[in-house]
């Protein structure tokens, strides 16, 4: 009979893993990968408010979605505001959901918080802020990251290392319309970085063998990574001076790694062969004509 696991279980779990009162801590998390849990999203996010407890604090990447500009009109009514869902998955929407929940004031790069910092950190990731703003600040306070999933697809810190470094690329024109402080409905567009989650992952086993790994199990099913975002950070920095390249995942298809980065190969004509030989199979005018509008 498939197991299921409750709310005891998991925090077994995550203080096996290392996580205590009072962390900060800096949450990625795949549902699915735990198994079935009793209760389910809330389930987990109640095991991990009664660990940190009340001088703990839990914050989830919980952005909303943008759009190729021009908007549509039908994408101009979807204003983003505190509590627009996320596609950052279902845990990140139940911390939404939750009635001490605070979100960054930023329009886009919308973190979910709850606990002592939340407030504060929430509060100073304004409109203004660089995307990632808010992860370099808990870097500064000591945060730990919690990844639980299949596989790691990063730890938020290279997005940090990679604005501290000033690599730049061209922007995907994308962006969505928001409600501001003083409840004016302004337009916001990417204008930060993020780039390739296949190519963050390289960072992984070096995370491991220069000491920035805690503490490495299962939650539930999946696997749990606990990382000390200032390590982390540290690693990445010293990795991307030598040689900024990489974070570039090896797929010679990829758009965003191959052409976008000012220290991308940016070698055209190799692009399209891979790109093509990948996508003949599904080839269609339009999903090139959305490829090149994202990115014009
Ligand atoms: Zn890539």
């Amino acid at each position: 009979m498939e197991r299921v696991f409750t709310k005891d279980d998991l925090i077994k779990d995550l203080k096996k893993l290392g996580v205590k009162s009072g962390d900060l801590l800096h949450l990625k998390v795949s549902m699915r990968y735990i198994g079935k849990v009793d209760g389910g999203a809330k389930t987990l996010l109640d095991a991990l408010l009664e660990v940190v407890g009340p001088e703990g604090t839990l914050i989830s990447d919980a952005f909303v979605s943008v759009f190729a500009l021009p908007l549509t009109d039908e994408q101009k009514e979807q204003i983003a505001d505190d509590h627009t869902p996320s596609y950052a998955g279902a845990f990140a929407n139940e911390m939404i959901k939750h009635p001490d929940m605070f979100r960054s004031k930023h329009p886009i790069q919308k973190f979910a918080a709850i606990g002592k910092m939340a407030q504060e950190l929430c509060e100073a990731h304004t409109p203004e802020s660089g995307g990632y703003e808010l992860l370099e600040k808990m870097c500064e306070l000591d945060a730990v990251n919690l990844t639980i999933g299949k596989k790691v697809a990063g730890v938020g810190t290279t997005h940090v290392a990679i604005d501290l470094l000033g690599l730049k690329r061209k922007l995907p024109n994308v962006g969505t319309m928001y409600k501001d402080h003083d409840g004016d409905i302004k337009l916001a567009k990417v204008n930060w970085n993020g780039g390739c989650a296949h190519g963050f992952p390289k960072f992984i086993p070096l995370y491991h063998e220069r000491g920035a790994v805690i503490g490495y199990d299962k939650i539930g099913e999946a696997n749990g990574l606990y990382t000390s975002m200032k390590k982390t950070l540290e690693i990445e920095m010293d990795v991307l001076k030598e040689n900024p390249q990489f974070f570039l995942c090896d797929d010679k298809a990829c758009y965003s790694c191959q052409m976008t980065w000012d220290h991308s190969p940016k070698k055209k004509i190799r692009f399209y062969f891979h790109w093509l030989k990948k996508n003949f199979k599904s080839l269609s005018f339009s999903r090139l004509k959305v490829l090149r509008k994202a990115n014009s």
